[in-house]
């Protein structure tokens, strides 16, 4: 890729928050040394690999796939293709007798004959670019002898963040792979949708299907959740797209509506307000009246069937205070979602967050809303004892910090267990933080043991 691609990718239009003068203000940038599984290649792999049926194949050192294989707790309800690690292994040896590119072009047919994939991506690597392989007349030469889709995707580690990759592998689906494809034409009185941005964490999605069916709404597909090769060729056809979890995707969707004149809307499915949220906003961009009047119904009855479920929770969550770290998008859904719990949100990270999450954040919880940007493990157990926090939500690195200041901790980022999001997710996300606070550990673990006073020392 060069210099130029790259800037016009760091430059999104449709960020409210970039202007002319500073058109790059609304991207989080790399910092030094903090590349590893942050790094471009990351982004890019993170937002493809849940694409089930493809086969897909680091092109570099061992080093890369180690560093974000599978690191995400994308679910599928089919093929598990994409759960196999695979890369060409580059040596020392391969890089300086130039055997790159015949170790990628055996790679990919041991992929096809071995797995009959239903593509094939391939990822450049800081390596694989720095020595100048190309990619792309490699991936031809690929998919006209082995007769299936072989993707490049040009996503050079030092080219950027995790959100530049992320963008570039948008970029990658709009150039090979959406529009090359018809869906099965939609029954009457159906509307086709997609979901951008959506990752089926923990099967988070599964809780928000069976709502679209009952609409009429047909995912024609996810970018990438739960995904197939095939669908994602078809998303051009769909009447409204939704960006779920991504700001970095947003080139998809601008280019979506550009290109295929398809609107969009920013959403999130935590918590009971931005879930009927969503819900709305299809029935408002899809502009069918009978749409309406069936969303409201449904919106009904699911809040009155939460009020009941969510009661004997709220009872105990209500005023409970948290200190809430999950960066990026969750910075802002899931404060939605915890004051729908009735709990107090002391304060927030920002870390990764773009502007536009940061207004959001304003917006929940008023300019006064105090952020933090590092989230370091001492920052955030000084957060915890300055307001007496109940409960540490954050992500999974914060997991040990959390214990050892013996605080309740509940973990909300990619690598979570339970699935949050939609109506059922409220249900599990309150039913996981009265387990996490009220769990007798606490008391146990804090009290001294019976050979130490009460300021720890032995007796
Ligand atoms: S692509 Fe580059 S920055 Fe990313 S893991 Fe590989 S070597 Fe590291």
């Amino acid at each position: 890729m060069n210099a130029r691609d790259l800037n016009q990718l760091m430059v999104e239009p449709s960020c409210e928050h970039q202007t002319a003068a500073k058109p790059k203000t609304g991207c989080s940038r790399p910092k030094p040394g903090a590349t590893q599984a942050g790094c471009a290649f990351d982004g890019a792999q993170i937002a493809l690999l849940p694409i089930s049926d493809a086969a897909h194949i680091v092109h570099g050192p061992i080093g890369c796939a180690g560093s974000s294989w599978d690191n995400r707790g994308a679910r599928t309800t089919g093929p598990a293709l994409y759960r196999y690690g695979m890369t060409t292994d580059l040596s020392e040896q391969d890089i300086i007798m130039g055997r790159g590119e015949k170790r990628l072009f055996l790679g990919i047919k041991q992929a096809v004959e071995r797995y009959r994939p239903k593509a094939v991506f391939v990822y450049a690597t800081c390596v694989t670019a720095l020595i100048g392989e190309d990619l792309t007349a490699l991936c031809k030469a690929a998919e006209s002898r082995f007769g299936l889709p072989v993707i490049p995707v040009d996503c050079a580690g030092f080219y950027g963040s995790k959100n530049l990759g992320n963008r570039i592998a948008g970029e990658t689906l709009l150039k090979y792979v959406i529009g090359t494809r018809e869906p099965e034409p939609a029954p009457a009185g159906v509307h086709d949708i997609n979901l951008i941005g959506e990752f089926n964490i923990a099967g988070e999605l599964w809780h928000v299907t069976p709502l679209f069916d009952e609409l009429g709404l047909r995912l024609l597909s996810t970018l990438a959740g739960d995904s197939r090769f095939a669908e994602l060729q078809t998303m051009h056809r769909a009447e409204v797209n939704m960006l779920v979890c991504s700001k970095a995707l947003q080139n998809v969707t601008r280019k979506m509506q550009e290109r295929f004149g398809t609107p969009w809307f920013e959403g999130s499915f935590f918590g009971i307000r931005d879930m009927s949220q969503c819900l709305r906003d299809f029935a408002r961009i899809i502009n069918d009246a009978d749409l309406s009047a069936r969303t409201e119904a449904l919106i009904a009855r699911e809040e009155a069937r939460l009020d009941i479920e969510l009661a004997p929770y709220r009872k105990l969550l209500t005023g409970k205070k948290v200190i809430l770290f999950g960066g990026g998008v969750k910075s802002w859904s899931m404060i939605s979602a915890l004051q729908d719990l009735g709990m107090e949100i002391m304060a927030t990270g920002i870390r990764k967050s773009t502007e536009a999450d940061k207004g959001r954040i304003r917006e929940l919880m008023g300019d006064d809303a105090q952020t933090f940007e590092e989230g370091s493990p001492r920052e955030l157990i000084d957060l915890v004892d300055q307001h007496q926090a109940d409960v540490l939500v954050a992500g999974g690195r914060s997991l040990y910090a959390a214990l050892k200041a013996r605080i309740p901790f509940l973990d909300i980022n990619q690598e979570r267990e339970f699935a949050f999001a939609g109506y059922d997710g409220m249900v599990e996300l309150a039913k996981r933080l009265v387990t996490t606070i009220d769990s007798p550990i606490w008391p146990l673990v804090r009290n001294p043991a019976p050979w130490e006073n009460s300021t720890g020392e032995k007796k």
